[in-house]
């Protein structure tokens, strides 16, 4: 049964009734204790008795994950707390159902605990204690994000600089590096003290905490690109929950133009195929291009495929002797007055827009799936335009340094 639309105290009251009726299943129910409220993505009958009578209910999530995360945990650890205080008993166990359709079990017995404690944080945060947010990997997906970031940058927070996320922030702020000044000012030898923090990311630090305040790019080195006649920009997605890559993207740069190439597995057991077909385009080629790609994930994943589906001694020079990582490039010889490194945020800085503005990997692998469960084939095309962007991206991002180098 599916919880009827209305107000949150009309759902928590349908709710209620569903729960003594003691259906089956219960669909998006509202569970309602106190100040707390939460919402389940169903709730499933068990044989175990409770304030109800001779059965109770423990409640069930859907991620789109392929194993179960701490925050899953907690969650499900939360529900148990309020249906706890609705029908006086707590099940042992709780489920999250995975992307591949499986189910884990998660025990409640932590989740719970971590479920209390954060409670007690989040109601003393209600009561006024101040609480400074940290710069994380989370947070691009947290709907808090814009203002956690004015937050940060009002209080210049350390945690804006690239990579030195929560573990480095609290012993320096310990030692006293509290704001983006006070790294800009601190002596390398002294930060390279802090645990995790050597000699080279120490002076890293200090550069980026030093763009951070003026604003303006910084040249650190003159990178030196290969003259090639043809350039190839590469990008690939990959399924999350088989690791099949089923799309290859390229965008191949000419003196007299450029064209996109898409090697597509159509179905996750077509990707030897799709690999054939990329070797035959890269030996179809007049000469050897310049493969840039962003990140290690593609030339890891290459590696992978050769391994998987082979590769021929001749082919092997034209792909693995051209690939160049263009982060490590772009890390190697610019700071930026940026907060991380992505592509994302590196193209969007240099004024690229994609056309899907609220599309990311994850979509992209979503719309594969979509594409491989109903055979809506505008849902394989997204996922290819989306790509297409990725590697007009790469494209922005290597002239814009490649330009930058010129004129230093
Ligand atoms: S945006 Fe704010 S609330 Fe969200 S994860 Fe980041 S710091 Fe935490």
């Amino acid at each position: 049964m599916t919880v009827p639309d209305g107000t949150m105290e009309e759902r928590a009251e349908s709710t209620l009734q569903l729960l003594r009726e003691g259906v089956g299943r219960i669909y998006h129910p509202v569970l309602l204790a106190e100040d707390l409220v939460g919402i389940p993505d169903f709730l499933e009958r068990t044989e175990v008795p409770s304030d109800l009578g001779d059965f109770s209910y423990r409640p069930v999530d859907i991620n789109i994950s392929a194993s179960p995360k701490p925050e899953h945990a907690v969650q499900l650890g939360f529900y148990s707390l309020l249906l706890e205080s609705l029908h006086g008993v707590m099940l042992p166990t709780a489920d999250v159902i995975l992307v591949d359709r499986t189910r884990a079990t998660i025990e409640m017995a932590s989740a719970v605990e971590s479920a209390r404690e954060m409670i007690a944080e989040a109601r003393e945060v209600l009561a006024g204690r101040r609480e400074t947010p940290t710069l994380s990997s989370e947070c691009g997906m947290c709907p808090w994000n814009d203002y956690c970031l004015k937050a940060m940058s009002a209080s210049a927070d350390i945690s804006l600089i690239d990579g030195l996320g929560k573990t480095k922030k609290g012993p320096l702020n310990a030692l006293g590096y509290v704001d983006l000044e006070d790294i800009a000012n601190a002596a390398s030898d002294a930060l390279s003290q802090v645990k995790g923090i050597g000699q080279r990311m120490a002076e890293r630090i200090v550069r980026q905490a030093s763009v951070l305040l003026d604003g303006r790019p910084k040249m650190i080195s003159r990178p030196q690109f290969p003259n090639a006649e043809i350039e190839l920009y590469l990008d690939m997605e990959c399924q999350q929950q088989t690791q099949v890559i089923y799309l290859i993207e390229v965008l191949e740069s000419r003196p007299d133009g450029e064209e996109f190439r898409a090697f597509v597995a159509e179905r996750p057991e077509d990707e030897g195929e799709m690999w054939d077909e990329l070797l035959a385009y890269l030996q179809g080629l007049p000469r050897d291009p310049v493969i840039y790609h962003y990140h290690s994930f593609e030339s890891t994943h290459l590696r992978k495929l050769a391994e998987r589906h082979g590769l021929r001694p001749d082919v092997e020079p034209k792909l693995f002797d051209n690939l160049i990582d263009l982060h490590r490039v772009l890390k190697d010889s610019v700071v930026l007055p940026i907060h991380s490194y992505g592509l994302k945020t590196v193209a969007k800085w240099l004024g690229f827009r994609w056309t899907e503005t609220e599309a990311d990997a994850a979509m992209s692998m979503l719309w594969f799936d979509l594409w491989l469960s109903t055979g809506n084939r505008d849902c394989l095309e997204w996922s290819i335009e989306y790509n297409e962007d990725d590697c007009r991206a790469t494209k922005v991002v290597k002239e814009w340094v490649a330009s930058v180098a010129r004129h230093v």
